[in-house]
C-alpha cells in the first residue's frame, strides 16, 4: 500500500519536482487569475463607454447649426445665446443709453446692448436672454435701444403758478387768487426727475387781468393822477383841485411821507385819493424778492400810518412791472395802475403843451400822468386849472382812480375801493406759469 501511495504522489501530473511537495492550492491558481482580467476587461470597456458616451455627448454638444444672423448664413454652436453668436460672429452693436423719465442721458451705454429679432419677432430683454439657437432661426441682431431709468409714484402739493395777463391795459390786477393742488407723480429714481400724473386735487392759479377803464353809463369821468410826492406842490395842487369840484389820486412815495403827513391827509380830506408808488423808487423789475416786498409794503405802511388809508394799489416806478416781480411781490398788492394819456411834464415843455397833451383827443376813462415831485413843477400848477375848465367845459368829471374804477363792471368792487387783499386760505403763485 506504502508503495502505491508513494508512487500515486510521484506521479502526481501537478508536481513540477518529485521531492516538492505539490502546493496545496495550486489547481485553483487558473481559476483566479481569469477572474482579474475579466474585470480589467470589464474596466477597460466602461471607460471605454464612458469615453464614447462622453465624447458624443462632447460632440453633441459642441455641434453647429445653420442660422442667418444679420442676413448672412452662419455656423454657431447649438443652444449658443444671442450673446456667443454676437461674439462668434464678431458683431459688436452700439449700446443706448440709460435715460431719464425727461429724456435726459444719465448714462451713455447704460440702456440696453443689443436688440434682436428671431424670425421676424422682435425679442424683449427676457425673450432675448432666454434665446438659445436651434438651428435654422433667422436672426437680426441691432443696436440696443435706452432704458429708462426706474421710477416711483409719489404724491406732492402742486404750487399756483402766476397766469400773465393777456392784453395791456392801465389797470392790471389779481382777477383770481392761488390755491394749492395735489397731484400723483413718477418721480425718477436716478434723476429725481418727476412727471406729473393724475390729478388729486386741482391746483388754482393766480391770474392777472389787465385793462383799460371803460366807465359804463352816461357820466363823463378822467382821473388825473400825480406821482413822486407828497411835496412842497401837494397842498397847491389840492387847493387848485378844490376850487374846481375836482379830484385825482396821489401816487406817494413812502420815503417822502415822514414829516409830511398832513398832507398824506390833507389829500384824503380834499377827497382825493392815496395810494402808492412805492418806498424809494426802485424799478421793481430789477430787484430781488426780498427788497421788492420791502419796497412795496413799507410804502403802504407809511401811508396808512400817516393817516392816508389802507391801500394795496400801487404805481411802479417807471411804469415797470412784469410777470416775475408780480411772483416775488408774495401777492402783497392787488392791483398796478399805469397812465394812458401822458401829461409829459417832466420834460417841462410849457404851460400850453401839458394843457394840449392833457386834452387833445380825451375820452372818458382817461388816466392822466402828471408829478408832484421830481423837479419844478410851476408849469404843471399853472395848466393844471386849465385842464379843468377845458375838460369840464367838454362835460368831464375829475374823478378818483377808485371812483372811475367803481363804474367798469368787470374790476372786483376791492379792487376798485383799492384795498383788495389776498383771501384767507388763498395762496400766491410761486412761479411764472408757462
Ligand atoms: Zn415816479
Amino acid at each position: 500500500m506504502s508503495e502505491m501511495n508513494y508512487s500515486r504522489r510521484r506521479t502526481n501530473p501537478n508536481s513540477t519536482s518529485p521531492l516538492r511537495p505539490a502546493p496545496r492550492r495550486q489547481p485553483r491558481r487558473p481559476q483566479r487569475r481569469g477572474g482579474r482580467e475579466n474585470r480589467l476587461v470589464a474596466v477597460v470597456a466602461l471607460l471605454v463607454i464612458a469615453a464614447v458616451v462622453g465624447g458624443g455627448v462632447w460632440i453633441w454638444l459642441n455641434r453647429t447649426v445653420r442660422v442667418i444672423v444679420n442676413g448672412t448664413g452662419a455656423d454657431v454652436r447649438a443652444n449658443a445665446s444671442i450673446e456667443q453668436i454676437m461674439e462668434s460672429e464678431g458683431i459688436s452693436p452700439q449700446p443706448g443709453d440709460l435715460v431719464s423719465l425727461n429724456g435726459n442721458v444719465l448714462e451713455e451705454g447704460g440702456g440696453a446692448a443689443y436688440t434682436a429679432t428671431v424670425n421676424g419677432e422682435a425679442l424683449d430683454a427676457a425673450a432675448a436672454e432666454a434665446f438659445r439657437a436651434k438651428g435654422n432661426e433667422t436672426i437680426t441682431i441691432g443696436d440696443g435701444t435706452d432704458v429708462t431709468e426706474s421710477s416711483h409714484e409719489e404724491e406732492r402739493e402742486v404750487q399756483p403758478q402766476l397766469e400773465p395777463a393777456d392784453s395791456v391795459g392801465a389797470i392790471t390786477f389779481v382777477s383770481q387768487y392761488g390755491k394749492v393742488g395735489r397731484q400723483k407723480f413718477a418721480v425718477g429714481d436716478v434723476s429725481g426727475e418727476t412727471v406729473a400724473g393724475e390729478v388729486i386735487e386741482p391746483v388754482q392759479n393766480v391770474k392777472l387781468e389787465s385793462i383799460n377803464p371803460r366807465p359804463e353809463g352816461n357820466r363823463k369821468v378822467v382821473a388825473i393822477t400825480f406821482d413822486d410826492g407828497p411835496s412842497d406842490y401837494t397842498q397847491r395842487y389840492l387847493d387848485i383841485l378844490s376850487e374846481h369840484g375836482a379830484r385825482a389820486t396821489f401816487f406817494c412815495l413812502g420815503s417822502q411821507v415822514p414829516g409830511r403827513e398832513n398832507l398824506v391827509q390833507a389829500i384824503k380830506a380834499q377827497g382825493s385819493q392815496v395810494c402808492s408808488h412805492t418806498q424809494n423808487h426802485e424799478q421793481l423789475t430789477a430787484i430781488d424778492a426780498a427788497t421788492l416786498q420791502s419796497e412795496i409794503g413799507d410804502a403802504f405802511a407809511a401811508i396808512s400810518t400817516a393817516g392816508g388809508g389802507d391801500t394795496t394799489t400801487l404805481r411802479p416806478p417807471y411804469g415797470a412791472l412784469d410777470a416775475q416781480a408780480w411772483v416775488n411781490s408774495g401777492g402783497n398788492f392787488s392791483a398796478s395802475v399805469i397812465w394812458n394819456l401822458d401829461s409829459l411834464d417832466w420834460e417841462l415843455p410849457g404851460v400850453d403843451t401839458i394843457v394840449s397833451n392833457c386834452t387833445d383827443g380825451i375820452w372818458s376813462g382817461a388816466i392822466i400822468l402828471m408829478h408832484d415831485g421830481g423837479g419844478n413843477r410851476d408849469q404843471d400848477l399853472e395848466a393844471l386849472p386849465k385842464i379843468l375848465e377845458k375838460l369840464q367845459g367838454e362835460g368831464y368829471e375829475f374823478v378818483t382812480l377808485s371812483e372811475l374804477f367803481a363804474l367798469d363792471s368787470r374790476i372786483p368792487d376791492d379792487v376798485a375801493a383799492g384795498n383788495a387783499r389776498m383771501p384767507e386760505g388763498s395762496v400766491w403763485a410761486t412761479s411764472v406759469a408757462e
